[in-house]
This record gives C-alpha cells, sequence and structure tokens, in this order.
C-alpha cells in the first residue's frame, strides 16, 4: 500500500495479503513493542446468525459526529428471541489472580509526572484499509474493534504485534432509528437473557482485549437496568468499561460505580467533524483537558482525517510535555487515585 501517498508524515509500509495475514511494519520500532506477546486466541463464539437480509451500516452521529463510517454490509439486527422459559446464563467465574483488564494491558510508559494521554479508535475492523492505516499510527494507541468486522483475529492480533492495546467496541442502540448499529447490538426492550446472550457473543468474539466501549448507544447507555446486565458481565471477566459518552446522561459511570468496576470515560471526540484543521484543533483540546485533570481520553475513529492529524500530532507528544498511554494506565492511576490498587478495591467514591 502507498501508505506515503496518503500520509506525508507516514513512517510505516503496510502489507495486506489477501486477507490471509496483516503485517504491518514500522520503519522505527517502538520500544514499548519489544516483549508484547499475543495471548492465544480462543476459539471465536459466533457473534450473530447469518441473516439473508443485509443493510449498510452507518456510524451513529456519536455526541454529532457527521462523517458516516465506511459502508459495510452487514447483517440486518437478529430477530432471535429467547425460549420462553430460558433462564439467564451464570457469569463466568471470576478468575483467580490478576484480572483481565491488567493481564492484557500494554506497559505503560514513565510518566514522570507528565499528564496523560489515551487516543482510542473506535470501529475497527470494518473498513479494512483506513484501519490498516491507523494501525500503522505510532503506539501505544488503543484499538477498539468491531464484534462483527471481518479477520478479526489476525486484525486484533496486528494491532498487538504493533503495540496497541485491544478493546471490544460494543454495538449498542442509538436514539436515531436511522443509524444501524450492526447484528445483534444491545438494544433496550430485550429479555435479560437474549441481552446477556448478545453480550456474552459479542465478549467471545476474540480476545486478548482489556475492557469494552459502546459503538453509538445513545439510547442504550440510557437504560441503567440493561447497563448493569452489561457491565456485569464485563465486570466478572475481569474487563474495563469505557463509556463513549454518545449522550450526556448515560447511566454508565452510575452503574459501573456501583458494581466497582474498573471504568473511564471519553473526554473528547475528536472527529465530529473529520476534517484534518478539526482534528488537529480537537487534539489542542485533548492537551487543555490533559493539562487540567493530568490524563485526557481522546475518542476517534479510522477517516482519513483523523489519521492524517493523528500522524502528525504522535511522534511530537512528548515534545508537547504528554505521555501517550494506553487506555488502562489512565484507568489504573484513576483507581491508584481514589486510593486503592489498580483492580483490587471498590472505586465507588471516585
Ligand atoms: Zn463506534
Amino acid at each position: 500500500m502507498a501508505c506515503g501517498a496518503i500520509l506525508a508524515a507516514c513512517t510505516v509500509a503496510v502489507l495486506w495479503r489477501g486477507g490471509d495475514a496483516i503485517q504491518v511494519k514500522p520503519d522505527v520500532k517502538h520500544p514499548l513493542q519489544a516483549n508484547i506477546a499475543l495471548p492465544p486466541e480462543k476459539p471465536p463464539a459466533p457473534v450473530h446468525k447469518q441473516s439473508a437480509v443485509s443493510k449498510p451500516v452507518s456510524s451513529e452521529p456519536e455526541a454529532g459526529q457527521q462523517q458516516a463510517a465506511a459502508p459495510v454490509r452487514t447483517p440486518a439486527l437478529s430477530a432471535a428471541q429467547p425460549a420462553a422459559h430460558a433462564v439467564m446464563p451464570p457469569l463466568p467465574p471470576r478468575a483467580a489472580g490478576e484480572p483481565a483488564w491488567l493481564r492484557y494491558a500494554v506497559p505503560a510508559r514513565e510518566t514522570e509526572g507528565k499528564p496523560m494521554i489515551a487516543v482510542v479508535i473506535d470501529d475497527m475492523g470494518v473498513d479494512h484499509r483506513r484501519s490498516i492505516q491507523a494501525l500503522a499510527l505510532p503506539g501505544p494507541m488503543t484499538m477498539a474493534f468491531l464484534p462483527y468486522a471481518r479477520d478479526l483475529g489476525q486484525m486484533t492480533r496486528a494491532a498487538r504485534a504493533v503495540g496497541h492495546e485491544l478493546m471490544l467496541h460494543m454495538p449498542m442502540e442509538p436514539l436515531s432509528a436511522k443509524e444501524n448499529p450492526g447484528p445483534n447490538a444491545i438494544v433496550t426492550g430485550l429479555d435479560p437473557v437474549e441481552l446477556r446472550r448478545r453480550a456474552d457473543a459479542m465478549l467471545d468474539s476474540f480476545s486478548g482485549y482489556v475492557g469494552a466501549n459502546n459503538h453509538m448507544g445513545s439510547k442504550f447507555t440510557q437504560d441503567a437496568a440493561g447497563m448493569r446486565i452489561v457491565l456485569e458481565d464485563l465486570e466478572a471477566r475481569g474487563l474495563l468499561f469505557l463509556d463513549s459518552r454518545t449522550i450526556g446522561n448515560t447511566a454508565g459511570p452510575s452503574v459501573a460505580r456501583s458494581l466497582g468496576m474498573p471504568f473511564a470515560e471519553r473526554d473528547v471526540f475528536l472527529d465530529n467533524d473529520s476534517s484534518t484543521g478539526n482534528v488537529r484543533a480537537k487534539l489542542a483540546e485533548v492537551e487543555a483537558v490533559a493539562r487540567r485533570q493530568g490524563h485526557a481520553i481522546a475518542i476517534g475513529h479510522p477517516h482519513d482525517g483523523t489519521v492524517e492529524a493523528l500522524a502528525q500530532w504522535l511522534p511530537e507528544i512528548e515534545k508537547r510535555g504528554f505521555v501517550l498511554v494506553p487506555v488502562s494506565a489512565i484507568v489504573k492511576a484513576r483507581m491508584e487515585a481514589c486510593g486503592g490498587q489498580a483492580g483490587m478495591v471498590r472505586v465507588s467514591s471516585c
């Protein structure tokens, strides 16, 4: 791929071999790329039953996002219904020892008191060309993959191999009926058994990730009872939750606090307008938030303008006085600031 033709600052060669293998080769090896071993992949569970009907998935205007994701054909929302006497499946047994979000966390640099910035790229894996361009950005970034992306195992392994942290990007119901979050999305009004089944299927779609954030979800995340079922599943698996905050009154933070689970919230959306100039302006906003709070979480998407702006900004981040970290590092710092060790104590007071 002629990466340089698209990104002046691109210093990587990206090879895509007919869907069989993905190699993302930075010219300069990132120091954090050493010693990152991709965990063995569990056999993926089916995320959805294929439907004969296909609909394009468009991206929700997440907090006003205007640019739609690249069109992709996916099955329509599943109409699967639970059996009449179905019982709620038990939550997975809590694994002893280190929780998954710490086990799969990409090591963070020493901050030396500098403000931390985490950049999450959502909607990964659906638009392959742009997703691969995003993977070529200097790390550690946090890459949030949709569970219905093609070649999910290969894409996520490639992301980890070049030093990025992984998240599951969970499709949830938006307020606008015109937006389609994708197959088997988590929607309001589902029987709790079916809700858990869908959450479990997504969570089993790949492995090696630290947690989940919501794709769309401006309607579902307001449903505290539904969010509790989903977040209980994450918490039982030792995963963190990042609330994308696609709606101001999301129930995510209050439910996460009540469960005492590791969580964080998005501070800035980078690309509601994905022109390079706008993304640059949003990155300045991210810097201001990080100076004020000591940390900031930005969310962007694999759009051309976003990738171009990040490719220019990321190599300068340290000179500008910040440390780029994976999102788990900010969650960890928040938990420690709340008086306990990461993953060991409840954070209901934070
Ligand atoms: Zn999304």
